[in-house]
């Protein structure tokens, strides 16, 4: 604390992402929801292509060949899609572009559990905040997000870390029930699932869908992550974005991206593979008694059986494996399991038999 800080300084508490081991430190790491394939290897070609001089060149302000790429690639036009740096900042101009702040205005409503950044940037951008809980098998309430006067909606789907995807024909009714605000869906993980609200984009102009580089495509490190929808309300998003920092994309990740959407037969199987694996490691954890929620994502959400999430959590730290646990009402019993290769989940499997003490039913 430093009396330099303001009031918001003092007040707000950030976002605690997932732990990141040390250089050179060999873990397992299943708590961040990466890829943990390799990205592309076109990405080499384009690498190596880089001129350095044009890297004394501020990029292309909109990543406009990106935009192009992902424009083909879910067949909208290039005006109906922003980027950012992450989709952490989209969300984050989205939440500045469309939702009022001050405490006369109507909140935004967001689920109960969900992806704890969408409280931050509520709270630093002071927009208030309507939270709807969950249903008791932790299924998005619809009728409740359907019945409440909000300012706004805000969920990803599927949802995080509960992994559980609400079906298109449920977000439709909350889309119908809020015409005249803007319904956020956050599909960071959508490429796991079998439905996308994008096909919902025609018939609704308060629909904001957004996605991201990070996981289905291997590039967490290259920070990408867009949104696409109506062109007025990407117009209001470049208003924020050049308000703030007109360059959001460096170039080197602009020409990375490009080159890893247009792999779109290379992006399937990185999905595929994923897909494969966690719901093998799914049906393995439910023969050892755990409850496992039914993920439509890269991560399982789930309560281990004859031990504590919290010990296992730590049990399974010591044994350089990490995992992630939420030490919040009605979650503290689950751990979120990001998907790894079949060997680092054969490890985590063997180390929960090891911890359970040959628990294995
Ligand atoms: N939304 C959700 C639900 C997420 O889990 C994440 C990843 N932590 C993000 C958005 C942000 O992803 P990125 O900034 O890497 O695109």
């Amino acid at each position: 604390m430093s009396r330099f800080w303001n009031e918001k300084t003092r007040s707000i508490e950030p976002y605690v992402a997932g732990e990141q081991p040390k250089p050179g430190q060999k873990v397992i790491k299943l708590n961040t929801n990466e890829n943990p394939y390799p990205a592309t290897p076109k990405i080499r070609e384009i690498l190596e292509q880089v001129e350095i001089g044009t890297l004394g060149r501020y990029p292309d302000t909109s990543s406009r060949p990106v935009r192009e790429a992902l424009a083909e690639y879910y067949q909208v036009r290039p005006e109906q899609v922003f980027c950012g740096n992450g989709s952490d900042e989209v969300l984050a101009f989205a939440f500045q572009a469309f939702f009022e702040s001050g405490s006369s205005a109507a909140p935004l409503l967001v689920p109960d559990i969900s992806y704890s950044f969408y409280p931050v940037y509520a709270d630093l951008y002071n927009i208030p905040l309507k939270k709807i809980p969950l249903k008791e098998d932790f299924r998005i309430d619809v009728d409740a997000f359907c019945s409440e006067k909000g300012g706004g909606v805000a969920f990803a789907n599927p949802n995080a870390p509960t992994s559980l995807k609400l079906p298109m024909t449920e977000v439709e009714k909350i889309l119908q029930a809020n015409p005249d605000h803007v319904v956020l869906v956050d599909e960071a993980y959508a490429a796991f699932s079998d439905e996308t609200a994008r096909d919902l984009l025609p018939k609704y102009k308060n629909l904001l869908v957004t996605g991201t580089l990070s996981k289905s495509h291997s590039l967490a490190g290259v920070r990408l992550g867009f949104v696409i929808g109506d062109e007025e309300l990407i117009e209001g998003l470049c208003r924020i974005r050049d308000s703030f920092n007109s360059y959001p994309v460096g170039c080197i990740a602009q020409k990375v991206a490009t080159v890893t959407v247009k792999e779109k037969e290379w992006v399937e199987e990185n999905v595929r593979k994923i897909c494969v694996t966690r719901d093998r490691i799914k049906e393995e954890l439910r023969k050892r008694g755990w409850t496992v929620l039914d993920s439509k994502t890269n991560f399982l959400f789930a309560r281990p059986a004859g031990i504590g999430a919290d010990l296992l959590y730590t049990k399974l730290r010591e044994k350089c494996i990490l995992v992630r646990y939420f030490n919040k009402p009605r979650i503290n019993e689950y751990l979120r399991i990001t998907i790894g290769t079949d060997e680092e989940m054969d490890a985590l499997l063997k180390a929960v038999d090891e911890i359970a003490g040959g628990n294995k039913l």
